[in-house]
């Protein structure tokens, strides 16, 4: 009667919304100053003034019937010309508003890219830890999904690892990178040895192996850490970005995808975009949105505020004996799990009122994600919390 794999989509929920719903029910019960609520990654800092400033611009002095109208189904062209400049700006690119494609927020630039991507028999790789909805991305595709491990001392690519688990069905390689959930930022070096294996593995096979960039954390990095930007290192790749994380703006839903101009048949491959797009029902991305970014590029939330949240808490977990890997970027911190079940782990976090995300669903068991994406004040007083959960595996 209806597709089982949608009601199966549809009935369970996620671990993090089902913790996140979990929260709420507490928060009632118990007031929400006493429930240290971890588990949503939607950002705590305020959107840049120039967003409210140009929302409030456009709603009094802009043109009515424009603001709320379709604009073109790949999105608004002085849009994709202004973000076309900013990249090329930072980094040295030659794109232009055709290799631009405006969508809404980083889910749908993957789910577009995917779909536009896609042949029978495809497969996509990734890397554990990964962002759990590419799984559900990548099979509504019609592909299957390839989990490499990374290393587990710090979380970057075991570039054997992944050369091994590359086959002629590779159809592409989804990089998140700074890292959700981990925080990692790949280094330089790793994204050199990721593209020069992609290289050799396209000339084995003789076709194009994608490498998809899901970038929505890029400008969320701390102490000037940087994150290369992979047009520059290879040709075949393609951008997922959005500003949800960077404008703090998730739930406005504005994102793209950028298509390097060097790519093989780039302008065929923006030409399926498109036609991903059209299939999956987008239209277009908010028209307002669009306009209200297109003032704002370049700007920044407070970023320094996702910084001391970090410092404080990554200081007092390893004190209090946790371990973890000091995030480079994002807003999570992911520890190892006091005992081998990280499940078990989380229901017990819970009877301190501390709502964390078990890792398995990223791919990685025994690890527990911790988003700080909080105020600085819920952060310092979950802190007896977190020492006294230690305590209890200690004794
Ligand atoms: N990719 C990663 C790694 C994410 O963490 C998220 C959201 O948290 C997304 C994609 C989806 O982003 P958006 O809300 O812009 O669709």
């Amino acid at each position: 009667m209806l597709s089982e794999k949608m009601l199966k989509l549809g009935t369970n929920r996620s671990v993090i919304r089902d913790l996140f719903e979990y929260g709420n029910k507490r928060k009632a019960e118990i007031g929400a100053d006493k429930v240290f609520d971890f588990s949503l990654g939607n950002p705590s800092v305020p959107a840049p003034p120039a967003v409210k400033e140009a929302a409030l611009d456009l709603l009094q002095n802009g043109d009515e019937l424009l603001l709320h109208s379709y604009t073109s189904a790949q999105g608004d062209a002085g849009l994709r010309g202004k973000i076309a400049e900013y990249i090329n700006e930072q980094h040295g690119t030659s794109l232009t508003a055709d290799s631009l494609y405006i969508t809404v927020g980083a889910a749908a630039s993957l789910t577009i890219s995917l779909k536009a991507l896609t042949e029978d028999r495809d497969e996509f790789i990734t890397f554990a830890p990964f962002f759990p909805e590419y799984r559900v991305f990548v099979e509504n595709a019609g592909a299957s999904l390839v989990v490499v491990n990374s290393d587990p001392q710090d979380f970057q690519i075991d570039c054997e690892a992944f050369e091994k688990a590359i086959t002629s069905h590779t159809k592409g390689v989804i990089l998140n990178s700074p890292n959700n959930p981990s925080g990692v930022v790949i280094t330089e070096e790793g994204i050199q040895k990721v593209c020069d294996i992609l290289e050799k593995k396209q000339k084995e096979y003789g076709h194009p192996i994608f490498l998809i960039s899901d970038e929505p954390y890029r400008e969320l990095v701390y102490d000037g850490v940087k994150v290369p930007y992979l047009m520059n290192y290879y040709d075949n790749t393609i951008v997922c970005y959005s500003y949800s994380k960077s404008l703090s703006l998730p739930g406005e839903r504005i994102g793209y995808i950028a298509i390097s101009d060097k790519a093989v048949e780039w302008k065929n491959i923006y030409a399926a975009v498109c036609g991903a797009g059209r299939s999956l029902g987008y239209v277009c991305a908010p028209s307002l949105f669009q306009q209200v970014v297109a003032r704002c590029i370049g700007q920044t939330s407070d970023v320094s505020v996702y910084k001391k949240n970090r410092d404080l808490l990554y200081n007092a977990l390893t004190e209090y004996g946790y371990r973890c890997i000091k995030p480079d970027g994002a807003f999570y911190l992911f520890v190892e799990s006091l005992e081998e079940d990280a499940t078990a782990f989380a229901e017990k976090a819970k009877e301190f009122e501390l709502l964390i995300v078990p890792a398995d669903s990223f791919g990685t068991p025994g690890f527990v994600r911790i988003s700080y994406c909080v105020s600085t004040e819920q952060i310092e007083n979950s802190l007896p919390a977190f020492q006294a959960l230690a305590q209890a595996y200690q004794r």
